[in-house]
C-alpha cells in the first residue's frame, strides 16, 4: 500500500562535484611538497573547528536548524558540538544575554584553551537587539572579544553558515605567533583577562 504522504521521491542531481579542501600554496616536486607550517596548521584548524553553542533563547532554535541535515554544519568538520569549554575552539553565543549571565559567559570563555574564537549570532548577542533595557547586556563584546558578528533577528541558517565560513577564514590565515604578540595581550588586558 502506498504511503499517505510521499516525499523525497524525486532524485535530485548533484549540482557540483564534491571537492576536497584546497591545499596550501607551496612548492611541489617529485615526491615532495614544501609549504609553510603556518598554512598547514591553519588548514587543519579551520576544517576541524569544534563549536560550543551558548544558547539562551530563540537564536538557539536557528542553530538547531543549522546542525540538522538540511544545512548540516558537519560538512565543515564541525559536527562535534562541544558542551565542555575545555574541548572546543569556537564559542557561539546565541540569544539574549542578561547582565546577570554575563559573568557565566566570561567564565566559559576563560575556560576555553587558546587558540579560541568567538562568534556572536543574532542581534541580541551582537548588540542587545530589541532589548534596550537595564537588565540586558548590550552586546557580548562588552565582556569578551568577538571575532565575527552575524546580524539578524534571528539570522537564517545561511547567514550563520556565512559567519562560520568567515571564522574559518580567520582561523586559516591566523599567524601562529598572533596569540603571543603584544597586541593580543593588550586586547586581552582591555577585557581584564591576563
Ligand atoms: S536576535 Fe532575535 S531571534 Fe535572536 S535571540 Fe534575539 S530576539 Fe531572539
Amino acid at each position: 500500500m502506498a504511503r499517505p504522504v510521499q516525499y523525497n521521491t524525486n532524485n535530485k542531481p548533484i549540482e557540483a562535484p564534491i571537492a576536497l579542501a584546497k591545499g596550501p600554496e607551496g612548492f611541489a616536486g617529485e615526491g615532495f611538497f614544501a609549504t609553510k607550517l603556518n598554512d598547514v596548521v591553519g588548514l587543519a584548524r579551520k576544517n576541524s573547528i569544534w563549536p560550543l553553542p551558548f544558547a539562551t533563547s530563540c537564536c538557539g532554535i536557528e542553530f538547531m536548524a543549522l546542525m540538522a541535515s538540511h544545512y548540516d554544519l558537519a560538512r565543515f568538520g564541525s559536527e562535534r558540538v562541544s558542551f565542555s569549554p575545555r574541548q572546543c575552539d569556537l564559542l557561539m553565543v546565541m540569544g539574549t544575554i542578561a547582565k546577570k549571565m554575563a559573568p557565566i559567559v566570561k567564565q566559559v570563555y576563560l575556560q576555553m584553551a587558546e587558540p579560541r574564537w568567538v562568534l556572536a549570532m543574532g542581534a541580541c548577542a551582537s548588540s542587545g537587539g530589541i532589548f534596550d533595557s537595564y537588565a540586558v547586556l548590550q552586546g557580548i563584546d562588552q565582556i569578551i572579544p568577538v571575532d565575527v558578528y552575524v546580524p539578524g533577528c534571528p539570522p537564517r541558517p545561511e547567514a550563520v553558515l556565512d559567519g562560520f565560513m568567515k571564522v574559518q577564514d580567520l582561523v586559516g590565515k591566523e599567524s601562529l605567533r598572533r596569540r603571543n604578540s603584544e597586541r593580543y595581550k593588550d586586547l586581552m588586558n582591555s577585557y581584564g583577562i591576563e
